[in-house]
């Protein structure tokens, strides 16, 4: 059978484009398939966290960094939170940008790359995986799913049904002319106004991200909080786009025989902030890292063999993901308690902050929650609570 490439990776968002790189650095043959043609837009507010940036393995140019954030806000109510750093925690980024940057980089490295070529099935047959598009077919002996939420390349690894996900709504608005400084360097997240979930404002430079999300999807009419979320900012109500972000903690049904999932595609986001670039670049390299040993021992892409790769993502950020979840599951179930945790004086907010920022793990911060959850509890739903 003549194979098109040895790895086909279907999605070049930003885990397909950098285990695409990370391949063709090392001489292997890997073909990445997008259905758009790049630059393509891409719902998201462009938070890349510094752990993200430690996984990512190389610096941004400078060009698509949007701004350096060194203030951190959260609102709730008439209660305003602050927390700033001497370094910046998160880079804003302009998705259609990183993302193009990420798949010119892996081109430049050696990946061959087929834009507008939508994936329609992906086939296991007994030599290896036929990838067909709307307009050719392509075989390998390994396929990567890189195709963010919801994935077809993931139903063949037995992720079916409804996905478990955060429903969100954002969108670009010009930068507003009256308090025009409140924005630079700061992220901004509002609590509160759905019953789990959050919304947003990042600054871009030139215009705002906004948006909000939430994890308790089906409850709440999320067209009718954006508007008065949008409002009560006196920002511009302009059309939000929608999109979804898995709710993350599962690290296991991720490899078969000759196919592996990456990034969204396998789930893989924190189910407390929605953020998922961390994980799409971490990903991406264990993805890497396994291929190329694989290949170096000359171990053919079984499920069995593949399985390492499930197992290094469960050492590195599943156990922890785990915990998020755990966390989420509370804040799923007692909203208030959750949104809280932002307002009483125990530094649950700076704990919070130090896991973004890569300096302390879920796992950590569950463990210092649980005890302290009384005190929680006290405070929101105790009669002299002092923030009534
Ligand atoms: C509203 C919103 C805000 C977010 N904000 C943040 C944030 O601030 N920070 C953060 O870290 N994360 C954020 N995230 C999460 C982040 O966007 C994702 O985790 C990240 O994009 C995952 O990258 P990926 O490469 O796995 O998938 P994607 O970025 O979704 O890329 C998938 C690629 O696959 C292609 N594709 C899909 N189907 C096919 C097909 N059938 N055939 C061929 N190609 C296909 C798509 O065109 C796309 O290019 C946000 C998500 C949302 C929805």
């Amino acid at each position: 059978m003549a194979y098109s490439a040895e790895v086909i990776v279907v999605g070049g968002g930003p885990a397909g484009s950098t285990l695409a790189g990370y391949l063709a650095e090392q001489d292997v043959d890997v073909l990445v398939l997008d259905k758009e043609f790049f630059p393509r837009s891409k719902p998201c507010a462009g938070g890349v966290t510094s752990r993200a940036l430690a996984a990512l393995g190389f610096s941004l140019p400078e060009t698509i960094v949007r701004e350096k954030c060194y203030t951190f806000r959260a609102v709730y109510g008439d209660t305003v939170r602050e927390a700033s750093f001497e370094e910046p925690y998160v880079f804003t980024v302009d998705r259609k940008e990183l993302d193009t940057f990420l798949l010119k980089r892996a081109r430049g490295l050696g990946a061959k790359v087929q834009q507008g070529e939508k994936v329609i099935t992906v086939e296991s047959t007994r030599s290896g995986i036929v990838v067909q598009t709307e307009t050719a077919s392509y075989r390998a002996p390994l396929v990567v799913g890189a195709d963010g939420i919801p994935s077809r390349v993931a139903r063949l690894v037995g992720h079916q049904g409804p996905v478990n996900a955060a429903a969100c709504l954002c969108a670009d608005v010009p930068w507003p002319e009256e308090n025009s400084d409140r924005f630079h360097g700061t992220l901004e997240t509002h609590w509160g106004l759905s019953r789990w979930g959050y919304a947003w404002v990042f600054p871009k430079k030139d215009h705002l991200s906004i948006g909000l999300g939430t994890w308790d999807r089906g409850q709440q009419n999320l067209k009718a909080l954006w508007t008065s979320f949008v409002q009560s900012q006196g920002l511009p109500l302009v059309k939000a786009q929608g999109h979804l972000i898995p709710e993350g903690g599962k690290t296991k049904n991720q490899v078969t025989d000759n196919l592996l999932l990456v990034g969204d595609a396998a789930g893989f986001a924190d189910p407390l902030t929605g953020e998922g670039l961390y994980y799409a670049f971490m990903s991406a390299q264990i993805a890497a890292e396994t291929i190329l040993a694989l290949k170096k021992q000359g171990l053919a892409y079984t499920g069995n063999n593949l399985a390492r790769y499930e197992k290094t993502c469960w050492q590195l950020f599943g156990q922890d993901l785990r915990c998020a979840m755990r966390l989420n599951k509370i804040a799923k179930r007692y909203p208030k308690l959750w949104q809280q945790a932002f307002r009483v004086p125990v530094d649950w907010f700076a704990r919070a902050l130090q896991v973004v920022q890569g300096k302390a793990s879920y796992r950590q911060m569950y463990y210092w929650t649980l005890p302290r959850l009384p005190l929680l509890w006290a405070y929101t739903y105790a009669p002299t609570n002092y923030m009534r």
